[in-house]
């Protein structure tokens, strides 16, 4: 039976090549696994994929009658659908422990690095496989993505280890250059819809029994998004209506280091209790905010649940 190994909703690169890499190890191991994604690529995961050569996976959005692995979270809310209705057979992740549950022992591998790519390198190398070149290339990129080039805070030696590895097998010599091409195509807002943008990087979260949608737009400049403020705001605005208790949109500045938080909840005060400061007007700076997973979403959490 076939095994679809498959990232979280509102695919990333991480998620993308990670369920690539891991189906390729788990191939090489004797395991008939194939990558799956649960939608249409980015366009930094697109130059990733056309950048080593590699065509977009399956997608797979309802779990029902598969076997599955899931990589890059371990979350029901960003699992494909009736998951329950299906065979989960492992997780790989680095993010908190989410809900996800199982009647039986599975393989169930999480640490606290920067991305999954920096744990899929480890894997390949205590299952003593080879890394293709080009699965190194993907990982890498996987690991510059998730860690903004090392400035995030997720960011931990081992990443940055595996980096030097991956690249060395990969053939990159100029990491750096690698990264602000990623970065320029992550950037790419010109002529897409305001809705497409806010769930480029979108995720929903389970706070203190509220449905809270967090998403992130990282970009090389906000001058980017300055003409198309309002058209996010009105996006935000439609899904925070669509039944969930708040929405936030991260609107990231790589390279100043920080995060204008656009803002529609029933409770605006909560942004204050999580992140020290009020809202001006839509947004509010946060100084240093580079990470969902880091920065935004354990003080929400809190916030939320107090
Ligand atoms: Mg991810
Ligand atoms: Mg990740
Ligand atoms: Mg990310």
């Amino acid at each position: 039976m076939t095994v679809y190994v498959v990232g979280h909703k509102s695919p990333d690169t991480d998620s993308v090549t990670a369920a690539i890499a891991y189906a390729g190890l788990k191939k090489t191991l004797g395991m008939d696994a194939v990558a799956a994604c649960q939608g249409e690529l980015n366009p930094e995961t697109q130059m990733v994929l056309d950048k080593f050569g590699f065509s977009a996976p399956e997608i797979v959005t309802d779990a029902a009658g598969k076997q599955i692995i899931l990589v890059d979270h371990g979350d029901l809310a960003q699992a494909p659908d009736n998951l329950a209705d299906g065979e989960l057979l492992e997780v790989v992740d680095h993010h908190k422990i989410g809900d996800v549950s199982t009647n039986g022992p599975i393989f169930f591998y999480t640490k606290p690095v920067g991305c999954t790519g920096t744990i899929l390198k480890e894997l390949y190398d205590v299952n003593k496989v080879d890394i293709p070149a080009n699965i190194a290339g993907i990982l890498l990129c996987a690991i510059l993505s998730d860690t903004v080039m090392f400035k995030s805070p997720t960011c931990t030696d081992e990443d940055k280890k595996a980096c030097d590895e991956l690249a060395k097998t990969a053939g990159v010599t100029d990491m750096e250059a690698l990264a602000m091409e990623m970065f320029k195509a992550k950037s790419a807002v010109d002529g897409v819809p305001a809705k497409d943008l806010l769930f480029r990087d979108y995720k929903d979260f389970d706070m203190g029994g509220k449905k809270i949608g967090i998403g992130q737009l990282e970009l090389v400049d906000l001058s980017l998004i300055e003409d198309i403020r309002d058209d996010l705001y009105k996006a935000v605005e439609e899904v925070k209506a669509d039944g969930r208790h708040s929405v936030f949109l991260m609107l990231t500045d790589i390279m100043k280091e920080g995060t204008d938080l656009m803002v529609v909840s029933d409770d605006p005060s909560v942004v204050e209790k999580a992140f020290g400061k009020k809202l001006e007007g839509k947004t509010v700076w946060v100084d240093g905010m580079m990470s969902r997973k880091k920065q935004a979403v354990p003080p929400l959490q809190e916030a939320f649940s107090a």
